[in-house]
């Protein structure tokens, strides 16, 4: 059976922290990359990290039907998942393994069934979750202090996934989500 594996979370919980520890470290997993409209941060590569779309691209796409999701995530800035992205990774045989918000997550969820298992990561408390944040570097005052809030409301969102993965000492984290991969895949 062709299976996703999803990992949800407000941003600074640390899931693109935990999604790259599983690609390294499992072969069987292949990362979905979305398609986004928002800058790209150093470091980051297109087509890697995300395929970096203009306003005008990704509204193309839309009404192009490609995408199976996509949300406005953050004021201004288009995030979605394409459905070719899918095809793609499992017609190599591999399971996918998606980054995205809460609310997409549950949407993948939804349609994928027991096809999907959507994991929920938490971070300790939203206090550790703006630390990480500024730790990170990535955003001003102001992006801050929207991915803050709006974590604050995503957190309400844990009771509608069905496994939770707490992030507080990243090791037990990452082993916990090897498990959790496994338990999944041999299911
Ligand atoms: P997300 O993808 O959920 O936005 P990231 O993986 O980018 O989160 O993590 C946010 C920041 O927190 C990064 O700088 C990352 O290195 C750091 N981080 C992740 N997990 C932990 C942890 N358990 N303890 C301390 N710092 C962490
Ligand atoms: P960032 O800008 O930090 O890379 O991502 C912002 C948020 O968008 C994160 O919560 C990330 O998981 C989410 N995201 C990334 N790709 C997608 C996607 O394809 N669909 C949805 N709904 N959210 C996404």
């Amino acid at each position: 059976m062709n299976k996703v594996i999803i990992f949800c979370a407000p941003s600074g919980s640390g899931k693109t922290t935990i999604v790259k520890h599983l690609l390294k470290k499992d072969d069987r997993l292949m990362f979905s990359v979305s398609a986004c409209t928002r800058a790209m941060r150093q470091g980051e590569e297109n087509g890697k990290d995300y395929y970096f779309l203009s306003r005008d691209e990704f509204a193309l796409k839309v009404r192009n039907g490609e995408f199976l999701e996509y949300e406005e995530v953050y004021g201004g800035n288009f995030y979605g998942t394409l459905k070719s992205e899918i095809e793609r990774i499992w017609a190599m045989g591999k399971v996918v393994l998606f980054d995205v918000d809460v609310v997409g997550g549950l949407n993948i969820k939804n349609y994928y069934g027991d096809q999907a298992l959507a994991v929920f990561v938490k971070p300790p408390d939203v206090a550790t979750l703006e630390m990480r944040l500024r730790h990170r570097s990535t955003e001003t005052e102001e992006t801050l202090r929207i991915r803050v809030d709006k974590a604050v409301h995503e957190l309400s969102y844990e009771s509608k996934f069905e496994k939770t993965l707490l992030n507080d000492k990243l090791e037990l984290a990452l082993t916990k989500a090897e498990q959790l991969v496994n338990e999944f895949i041999a299911r």
